[in-house]
């Protein structure tokens, strides 16, 4: 099944020159291909479709419930999808779809499907032969210019590039070339339960990057927010911060007023080691939780989850620093 929410790759230029969503007859036309692929392939379109800057956590739960309400009618599924958020979709949905045994599969592309050079029609069919394929990618992925990746452990790093994502932390699970090349000792094994769809998510969840100069005034504007219920704290290196009191003091009574504070770094790749200097000893301390290597985007759509559940603080503390579907690596 493939959806269709919109982005670069159905994209044409309007009236003004600037690039917005067309419809989905529009991308088919210029993939005829995809009639002789030996897969029967039945796509279903948002009904406003978006550029993904405009994604929400309601367009998560709406995609939720349709993979939810034809789980069992197909193989696999595509969702197309712009790619300035596709990273936050793809880890949301892996945290929303509990027990997968199917793959669902994101793509879309960097030029639209029309441009003479695009890379859409690639990224398009082989995401439906991954889909549709023999070997079950029983994951949330992003495919991407030959790489499929877990969708959890992604991000976009260029604009410009084909190569549009990376994963530092975790080895993509497939290849495309002239065959694809699967990576099976990372991809996940297939769950024997019953999927589950959390639909429900926190929305009262918030992003903070440090920076060199950051003043009181700023960190407590954000910390004071009526209604938050956990940050998201971008941290230098291995999970570093200044050390200054009225830095740590800020952390330690928001804290103790019942936020959690999740240390993610603002590097791609490695880890958060809190108490491995000076700079982050502190922090480990106060009781700031470590984000291992978690994305930035894993872990701001996986307190999103784990507060939607409704869990006890505790109980959602501990399943932050668990594995739920492959998204951390726990610590060695
Ligand atoms: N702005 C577009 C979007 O994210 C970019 C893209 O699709 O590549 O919808």
């Amino acid at each position: 099944m493939l959806i269709y929410t919109g982005g670069t790759i159905g994209m044409q230029h309007d009236a003004f020159g600037a690039l917005r969503p067309f419809n989905f007859a529009k991308i088919l036309e210029h993939v005829p291909e995809l009639k002789r692929l030996k897969c029967k392939l039945h796509h279903h379109s948002f009904g406003k479709l978006i550029d993904s800057s405009n994604i929400t956590p309601e367009h998560w739960t709406e995609l939720a419930t349709i993979i939810e309400k034809f789980y069992n009618n197909f193989d696999g599924f595509v969702i197309l999808h712009g790619t300035d958020t596709m990273a936050y979709s793809a880890s949301a949905l892996s945290f929303m779809m509990e027990h997968l045994n199917k793959p669902i599969i994101f793509t879309g592309s960097q030029l639209p499907m029309g441009a003479i050079r695009t890379d859409a029609r690639r990224n398009l069919i082989t995401s439906i032969e991954l889909a549709a394929g023999e070997i079950v990618i029983p994951e949330v992925c992003i495919y991407f210019n030959n790489q499929l990746f877990r969708g959890n452990r992604t991000e976009k790093f260029t604009s410009s590039k084909f190569d549009a994502y990376q994963s530092l932390n975790y080895p993509a699970l497939a290849e495309a070339g002239v065959d694809i090349q699967y990576n099976h000792r990372f991809i996940a094994k297939a769950s024997r339960k019953k999927l589950k769809v959390h639909h429900q998510l926190e929305r009262h969840i918030g992003l903070l990057r440090i920076f060199p100069g950051i003043t009181h005034e700023w960190l407590n504007y954000f910390l004071c927010l009526p209604q938050l219920k956990a940050i998201v704290l971008e941290t230098y290196g291995s999970g570093n911060a200044p050390t200054e009191k009225w830095f740590i003091e800020a952390l330690d009574k928001a804290i103790k007023n019942g936020l959690v504070i999740i240390n993610v770094s603002q590097c791609s790749g490695g880890r958060v080691e809190q108490g491995k200097y000076e700079t982050s000893f502190q922090l480990k301390k106060i009781g700031v939780v470590s984000g291992i290597d978690l994305t930035t985007e894993s872990a701001l759509t996986k307190l999103m989850v784990l507060f939607g559940r409704k869990s006890t603080l505790k109980e959602i503390k501990r399943q932050f620093q668990a594995p739920i579907c492959g998204e951390l690596s726990l610590e060695e």
